[in-house]
């Protein structure tokens, strides 16, 4: 049997599956054996079991996950919470319900003080299921463990799940939900995870089965036969292989020079990625820097980490995006207002310009970055839908010290004016994640749509290509930072429609540096047109990687 979905890098697993638990169902009420006293001391138990596997977990983890899990472990010890379970129980309720609700209402309250107070409400959720699930003596819902390396599959997995993964045990993560550039496939991208989201019956795969998780062609096999797992086998050794080749600079064929960056969400991140051979950074995400502050950083804590950023890159050119809020990286500090679809609401350079002064403090951060060391600083707005705006942004950065200022086309409007733009920004990166999101009308969150979330789509491909002309005629550099930079056929191809430099994740340079070497530029111009003329995604695929 084979289930299909969307790929994320070009990586292939074998190994038998393990599914994440399923929620526990909701504790029904009821009232407990008779002796209060027993009861809380039976529930007492599991939470110190449960606070102290949680501590554990984060000792072992370290880094952000750490914090993350030290912080649910002291939820499960908190008393407010214990005192409220306590009380619940000595009205008669049983222990499971009195810790399902002592918990419910704290998560009602945090999540009606909003801000961060409410992103941490779903920790709760989480460490009370833990609890629960200790009192019934079934396994705790979230990422399963084992012994042996297994290829896991959930609806999806929440950011403190992917935290969790040990690394060395998960050999490829399969969802039901999320698209190539849901975040979940960002981090496993990130990861170097082998990764297939948006899998239409992921969650009927039983625990133990074997199977093929191929990210090139998006397939799952169940039971494969030998030649199958010999085949994979020989591909998996191979990328080995592809991955130890020397680190040259991104080149074509006939010499053409396509310098390969790095798509970075923290100063941490930039050893490794200059390690497997990073040309400079083609884009730092600095919202992921501030997702759980409840207020603007300060230009002081900003200048910090932007400077650390750039000391590992002297000399080299280092894209940093402004505060990039909205949607699915919700920044309470830049907009905390419900809205109906929030992907075409008040985010990227809307939200920043309605916030002037965190816009304002974010460039002062920069501009004292772009002084204190010798990186070749250059900043970019998200979500920018036209000329004005781009001139707006490259007008303000200017004025406050910024040496080089772009935009990201990421909104469709901004690449049917891509010669307007070219004429007033100094670069453009074209950021295919969202470009194709809003080019296809298909969120980049929902699974049932992956499958439009497709950056071969030739009327992407024609977007793109008006940005490349665009860029070429006015003499300024166009490069690529969304995910389809990291899929080596589409890489060339992009190439072909003229986009000067390439940023992904830095787990995919090897694989993109390679494709890049087997054809020339004229030879990429050949396949892009091909491309363009498909009538589908699958047939730009097709006639493109070849
Ligand atoms: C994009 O939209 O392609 C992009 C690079 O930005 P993000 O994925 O962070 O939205
Ligand atoms: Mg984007």
């Amino acid at each position: 049997m084979e289930l299909h979905g969307v790929g994320v890098g070009r990586g292939i697993a074998i190994g038998p599956i393990l599914r994440m638990p399923d929620p526990l169902p909701e504790p029904v009420a009821g009232p407990h054996a008779g002796d209060p006293a027993a009861e809380y001391a039976r529930v007492d138990k599991s939470l110190a079991v449960v606070a102290e596997e949680l501590a554990a977990k984060g000792a072992k983890a370290g880094g952000e996950a750490q914090a993350v899990l030290e912080a649910a472990s002291m939820m499960a010890q908190d008393p407010t919470l214990t005192d409220d379970v306590k009380a619940r129980i000595e009205s008669g309720t049983s222990g499971e319900r009195a810790v399902f609700e002592a918990f419910a209402s704290f998560q009602e309250q945090l999540t009606a003080m909003g801000g961060y107070l409410a992103e941490r409400a779903s920790d709760l959720a989480d460490v009370s299921q833990r609890i629960i699930a200790h009192l019934r003596g079934v396994p705790a819902p979230g990422v399963p463990t084992s012994d042996a390396p297994f290829i896991l599959v959930a609806p999806d997995l929440a950011p403190a799940d992917t935290a969790l993964l040990e690394l060395d045990k998960v050999l490829a993560l399969i969802t039901r939900d999320g698209g190539p550039t849901s975040h979940t496939a960002i981090l496993a991208r990130s990861k170097s995870i082998v990764a297939i989201v948006g899998v239409t019956g992921a969650l009927d795969l039983t625990d133990g089965t074997v199977v093929i998780a191929d990210a090139a062609t998006g397939v799952i096999a169940t039971d494969p036969t030998p030649a199958a797992i010999a085949a994979a086998e020989a591909r998996i050794a191979g990328r080995a292989a592809a991955t130890k080749a020397p680190i040259t600079d991104g080149v074509l064929a006939d010499g053409t020079t396509i310098p390969l960056l790095a798509n970075l969400g923290a100063p941490k991140d930039a050893e490794a990625a200059v390690a497997l051979g990073a040309e400079g950074v083609g884009l730092l995400r600095t919202e992921f820097l501030f997702l759980d502050s409840p207020t603007a950083p300060t230009v002081a804590e900003q200048a910090r980490q932007y400077i650390d950023l750039l000391q590992h890159f002297p000399g080299k050119k280092v894209v940093v995006r402004a505060l990039d809020a909205g949607a699915d990286k919700p920044l309470s500090f830049l907009n905390d207002a419900h809205e109906e679809n929030p992907a075409l609401g008040m985010r990227g350079l809307r939200a920043l310009r309605a916030n002037q002064q965190i816009l304002a403090d974010q460039l002062q951060a920069l501009v004292i970055a772009q002084a204190a060391t010798t990186a070749d600083l250059w900043v970019m707005a998200p979500m920018v839908s036209d000329a004005e705006e781009t001139t707006w942004f490259v007008d303000y950065g200017k004025k406050l010290g910024l040496k080089t200022v772009g935009v990201m086309a990421e909104v469709p409007s901004l690449a049917v004016v891509a010669d307007q733009v070219a004429e007033v920004s100094d670069f453009v990166s074209i950021g295919t994640n969202d470009l194709t999101q809003y080019t296809l009308a298909a969120d980049r969150m929902l699974g049932s749509v992956a499958s439009y979330q497709d950056p071969w789509h030739p009327a992407v491909l024609r977007l793109v290509k008006m940005l490349g002309d665009a860029g070429a005629a006015a003499g300024k550099p166009v490069g690529v930072c969304g995910e389809a930079a990291a899929d080596p056929k589409l890489a060339v191809v992009l190439v072909g429609l003229g986009c000067t430099t390439l940023s992904m994740a830095p787990a995919a340079l090897a694989d993109v540096r390679a494709e890049l070497r087997t054809v020339t530029l004229k030879e990429a111009q050949a396949r892009a047109s091909r491309a363009l003329a498909a009538t589908t995604a699958a047939g730009a695929r097709d006639s493109g990687s070849s």
